[in-house]
């Protein structure tokens, strides 16, 4: 496996990696969710390379990116069992030079959800995963589901500016009790770890209900807030059923596809997770 820690040495390798290469993008601490999709690309690609970036303009001054967790030399062993290729490091200086100034941005995708509670957030998504296209050169990109928005907003972006390659989003991964898998669970004390498993409850609940015929998109919202509620330290964000085409929330009768997703803090650490109704 080898360990690139500079732009120029990513270019560099880049024409000495036989395709197709698959590109997985993490902001590091990896688990078992992020390993998932090292392993999707490993089936489809004969080399795979994974980032490392904690992404600075993808946080809002008031979050978390100061105190993210960081530990690359667990996630180095990590990648190396799952047979990862290559681990691209850049830092931040390298990435974002004194000047940078040019930003990528889709539209109406970006503005719902994650992007109403974190206004600035989906530009530095876009915006770091483009130069990260542009500098990996991957012919597939995998990205989780557990970060619905964020899939839909890079695969629209890969279309719309006609990039060359394909985007695929791979299922997300869960603790034995239904968590999603997530770096920020550490953040969790015990009891919140606890109360936290009341939102895959929750998107089930809404997910069983919807089966046995409600289509009642305010009456399967409501289920799944009255569900959260009743659990003391879960403090909504947002409860959201919406097209997982569009993300415009449903109001009225559910037309699948929907994607039910929401946002909850548990003290300082806020925590997202969906399903889609088929
Ligand atoms: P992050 O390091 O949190 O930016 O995540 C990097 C990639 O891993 C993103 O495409 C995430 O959607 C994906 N990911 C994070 N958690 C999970 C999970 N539990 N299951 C599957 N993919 C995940």
């Amino acid at each position: 496996m080898r360990v690139v820690k500079t732009i120029a040495g990513m270019k560099e390798l880049r024409p000495q990696l036989a395709p197709p290469v698959g590109f997985v993008p993490t902001m590091g601490y990896l688990h078992e969710g992020h390993l998932s999709l090292v392993t999707y690309a490993k089936d489809e690609n004969v080399n795979v390379v994974v980032s490392i970036f904690v992404n600075p303009t993808q946080f809002g001054p008031k979050e978390d990116f100061a105190c993210y967790p960081r530990d690359l030399d667990r996630d180095l062993a990590m990648l190396e069992r799952v047979g990862t290729d290559v681990v691209f490091a850049p830092t931040t200086e390298d990435m974002y030079p004194p000047g940078f100034d040019t930003w990528v941005e889709v539209g109406e995708l970006s503005k719902p959800l994650e992007g109403a509670s974190r206004s600035t957030h989906f530009r530095g998504v876009t915006t770091v995963v483009a130069k990260l296209f542009n500098i990996v050169q991957p012919n597939k990109a995998y990205f989780g589901q557990k970060d619905a928005q964020q899939a839909l907003v890079l695969t629209k972006m890969a279309a719309d500016l006609n990039m060359n390659l394909e985007v695929v989003t791979c299922p997300t991964k869960r603790e034995p009790d239904g968590l999603a898998m997530s770096s920020r669970n550490i953040y969790l004390n015990e009891e919140e770890r606890k109360a936290a498993k009341v939102l895959y409850k929750a998107l089930l609940r809404a997910k069983q209900q919807y089966q046995a015929g409600e289509k009642g998109a305010a009456r399967l919202r409501q289920g799944m807030i009255d569900l959260i509620k009743s659990e003391p330290l879960a403090n909504i964000d947002y409860v959201s059923i919406a097209s997982n085409e569009t993300l415009k929330e449903i109001e009225a009768m559910i037309t699948p596809p929907a994607l039910v997703s929401l946002a909850v803090k548990f003290g300082n650490t806020r925590l997202i997770d969906n399903v889609v109704l088929e």
